[in-house]
Parts: structure tokens; sequence; C-alpha cells
């Protein structure tokens, strides 16, 4: 299986997140992408290649005009407001308050286009973002020609960033944009698993009308877990994608037992909708030693994961989404993916 990645994922490099009630060091930080390719090489898993830059349009396919030029502009209106370093919105459009007309203050658009404050922005975050949407659509490429399987080493990661809104560390929804590519260019049905601790969200609200685009995710219960405000099990999807959108929130503390419970069921979900590709969220975190997670994965559970993953039979993309157990990020990542390869 071919790993995708760029050294420019790595420019967006935060120092600190507001969590916990205060500034902390970030999490979502460049070592993370480059344990998991020091991995992938010191095992010999497969090739490293860099993407393939496919410019703007796959990604206005997912977000919004007005959300991307934000993207691009935000550095010139953070430095032209007088600002250095790490920008965090503190203010939001909550109910009552007006989206439009747009502020023009940087401090208002920060708000307008975010849905958390723990998402640090930096000079660098557009550009390492967009390359980190082009490893997602370079490894949905080679799969559309023919690869059983491919890893986008995506980092940022993508799956909490909805069509116009950034957060949960994350940017630009990969696995939308890869999901979008793979539609247009000719795939009829695509099914994205999000194994992630987290609940897609972005994910979940870009294709949520839609009955293309198969959702489905497997997280810790929103009534306790970050993002807090979607991923109950109620939400399967409306209009054109009523019954297109599965979620199975579990409890805090759940173990492989409970967790391949929840993919089971999913597993079979996505047989039924019969997809031309299957897209997997790969997030790390729901590892025991997770220091933001609470669930009780394994590093053999991940090698379970990926050759339970394998016997669905499809066409594969990996992208990656969170996992900060930073010293054990490779190993359980290249775990999933091997279990997928040698299954
Ligand atoms: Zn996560």
């Amino acid at each position: 299986m071919k790993t995708i990645f760029s050294t420019g994922q790595l420019a967006h490099n935060p120092t600190h997140e507001i969590s916990d009630g205060a500034l902390q060091p970030a999490v979502e930080i460049p070592a993370r992408a480059e344990m998991v390719r020091d991995r992938i090489l010191q095992t010999a898993f497969g090739a490293v290649l860099e993407p393939d830059d496919f410019g703007m349009a796959p990604l206005q396919r997912v977000h919004d005009a007005d959300y991307l030029a934000f993207l691009e502009s935000f550095w010139t209106r953070w430095t032209n407001a007088g600002r250095s370093g790490e920008a965090f919105p503190f203010v939001w459009p909550v109910r009552g308050l007006r989206k439009d007309p747009a502020p023009d203050h940087i401090d208002g658009l920060l708000g307008r286009y975010s849905f958390d404050a723990g998402t640090p922005m930096g000079e660098h975050t557009f550009a390492a973002a967009r390359a980190s949407a082009n490893s997602a659509l370079t490894a949905a490429r080679l799969v559309a020609g023919g690869e059983a399987s491919a890893f986008a080493l995506c980092r940022p990661p993508g799956h909490h960033a909805a069509a116009d809104y950034y957060g949960g560390y994350c940017f630009l929804n990969n696995a939308a944009i890869a999901a979008q590519w793979l539609r247009d260019a000719g795939a009829e049905r695509v099914a994205v698993l999000d194994v992630d601790y987290h609940h897609g969200n972005g994910t979940q609200s870009i294709f949520y009308e839609r009955d293309d685009v198969l959702f489905l995710s497997i997280h810790a219960d929103p009534r306790e877990e970050y993002p807090y405000f979607l991923g109950h099990a109620d939400e399967t999807g409306t209009g054109a994608g009523d019954g297109f959108n599965a979620n199975f929130p579990l409890e805090l503390g759940a173990d492989w037992r409970i967790w391949s419970a929840a993919l089971d069921v999913a597993l079979k979900r996505i047989e039924a909708h019969r997809p031309d590709t299957l897209i997997v969220s790969l997030g790390l975190d729901p590892y025991q030693n997770d220091p933001i997670s609470k669930f009780r994965l394994t590093g053999e559970d991940f090698t379970r994961m990926g050759a339970a993953l394998a016997r669905a039979g499809l066409p594969t993309v990996f992208v990656m989404e969170g996992g900060y157990a930073v010293d054990a990020l490779g190993v359980n990542c290249v775990n999933a993916l091997a279990g997928f390869a040698n299954a």
C-alpha cells in the first residue's frame, strides 16, 4: 500500500491550543505525521510518495467559496490588524445573532468561520491544509486507477471541518474532498467510515442530504465528549439523504468488544450500500493511552480493525484523522494499515 504525504503539511506548526480552561501545549503537531511516516519507512510498509497539486477546484466542490477565501486571506487580515502569532476565535453567531452581513474585522470572521476555540491558525495553516487535501486526492486517484488501497497521511486532519467552518484541528475536510472527487471521477456510490474517537461532524454535515455518499461514524457519545453538538444515533440523514447517515455513539471506556460490535453493524450497512470505494477516516485516538480520549483499544486492536475493514472487499482509501499519543501513533497506524493489507 502506498502512502501519500508532503512535507508541506508540516508547515502548520501550532505551539498552543485552548483546552481544559487554559492555554496548553498544542497536541495536533507536525511530529504526529513524522512519527507515522517514520514507522512506515522503518517497517518498509510501502512507498511514501509526494502528492500532486489538484488546485482549488476539488476544494470548491466541498467547501463554500467565501470560507475558502477566508482561509486564504486569513494571515493578511490577521497581520493587517496588528496581530502576530496564533489566532483563536472568541465570539460566535449563535442563536439569535446574525451570520449576515459578514463582519469586516478578523475577530468577527474567525467566529463566523469556526465552531470552537481549540484550533489555532497561523501563517502557514492554509498551505499545510491544502497539502493535506492534496494527499487525500492523490490517494483517491490511485485507488480510482486500480490500486486496491492507498493511505493519505493527512495532517492537519479534516473530519471536523464542514463546508463553511473549521474546528477540531481541521480546516479542509480531506475525506469529504476525496469522496466528492471520486464521485466526480465516475464512482456512483461512496461510503465514508469514520473510526476516529470523535464524531466526524464535518463529514456528516457535508453529505447529510445526499444518498450517494453514505457516512458512518463510530465515536464517543457526544453527551460526554467533543464535539457535543452532533453525533447522536438519531441523526440518520434528511431529504434524499434520509437513511444514509449512521452514527454509533459508544460509552466512554469502550473496549474492542464493544467497539467491534459497532464496526460489524457498520460494515453490514456499507455492504448494503454497494459503494464503488470505501474511505476510512482513520483516527488513531480510540487508543487506550491517547491523552485526550477515553476508549480502550490496544495496539493489536488496530491490526484487528484493519483486518475487519479488509473483509468488506472494497477499494479503500485510508485518510488519517486524529490520534495524539504521539509515541504510539506510528505503530498503531501501521498496525491498522498492515492489518488491512495482510488480511
Ligand atoms: Zn479525534
